[in-house]
């Protein structure tokens, strides 16, 4: 079954104490998008100004990610840039230039009407209803959020959880929206405010899944080296709800999977800058990596 991502398509400049790139590609849509590319067919849905390069056009291609939705307009693409310390769980935005994203208004054709499984990506709350509104009877809703939206679209946000399957966030942004200090009792806090399951993601330390089959604690894949973990976030919820769309059988029997496959794309993510490792990397790779990752958690 096929997933439709909507969420930011950017030009990503980053910056490590090593390193510095400027444009690459990037947007919370397209780490999803690429990610679940591996095990299910993918529709993307986003905007980009006429300044974005044809090479990144073709690489989305070359993941066989359906760009019906994908708008090109005039003016300039999504531009973030972003500047991480020696510790790279620190993070400092430098700039945000929406440009074209600024009059974005998604519009899904019928067909993406009808895809079963959706993900809403890391985009303002209105977006994700927008695009939710144009939903044909999904099967399962996924998603994303930050910080940001907490701040300035809380009451956006608190009415999208009533209408999604399942939330993604990160242990800071549980904390911020329970006001709980423990991650146990925020994640039963957010289960009150809408979604049948929670995922909280820990960066480095794994991710939590909680269901009305209980909780599943997945690690992350011990790495040797990072280079740059802008959109590992994006590349875990697009693995898993990849795996997902993928997967036979009912979406209960193969969350804790996905959650393993989630967490595996997410560690090529941090491998390379933007999304140049996980352009390189295969199903072989990423099963491989699943392998181990079964062997270190299994007891
Ligand atoms: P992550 O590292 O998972 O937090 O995701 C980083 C990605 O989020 C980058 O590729 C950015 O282009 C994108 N991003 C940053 N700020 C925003 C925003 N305000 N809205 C949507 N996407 C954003």
């Amino acid at each position: 079954m096929s997933v439709l991502v909507v969420g930011s398509t950017a030009l990503d400049s980053i910056k490590t104490p090593y390193r510095e790139n400027p444009r690459l590609l990037g947007g919370s849509a397209s780490h999803a998008a690429v990610a679940a590319s591996f095990f299910a067919p993918v529709k993307l849905v986003g905007v980009v100004g006429e300044d974005f390069p044809g090479r990144y056009i073709r690489l989305y291609r070359r993941h066989g990610i359906d760009l019906e939705g994908l708008q090109i307009t005039a003016g300039k693409t999504f531009h973030w840039a972003g500047e991480y310390e020696i510790n790279m769980n620190n993070r400092r935005t430098l700039k945000t230039e929406l440009g074209v994203f600024e009059s974005f208004t998604p519009k899904l054709s019928r067909s993406h009407q009808r895809t079963p499984f959706v993900l809403l990506a890391n985009i303002a709350p209105s977006l994700q209803h927008h695009v939710l509104d144009q939903m044909h009877r999904p099967k399962f809703v996924v998603a994303d959020t930050m910080d940001l939206w907490l701040n300035i679209a809380l009451k956006d946000l608190l009415k999208l959880l009533r209408r999604i399957d399942a939330f993604v966030l990160n242990d800071s942004e549980a904390r911020q929206l329970t006001g709980e200090n423990n991650i146990v009792a925020a994640v039963k806090k957010i289960h009150r405010l809408g979604p049948r399951f929670v995922i909280v993601k820990k960066g480095e330390h794994g991710a939590i899944l909680s269901g009305p089959a209980g909780m599943f604690l997945s690690p992350a894949y011990p790495l040797h080296s990072v280079i740059d973990p802008t959109g590992a976030g994006d590349s875990f919820v697009g693995g898993l709800v990849g795996y997902l769309a993928g997967a036979k059988g009912p979406i209960e029997s193969s969350l804790r999977r996905a959650m393993i496959y989630g967490s595996v794309v997410a560690s090529f993510c941090c491998e390379g800058f933007g999304l140049n490792r996980t352009t390189r990397v295969t199903r072989k790779h990423i099963e491989q990596r699943a392998r181990h990752l079964e062997k270190l958690a299994r007891f």
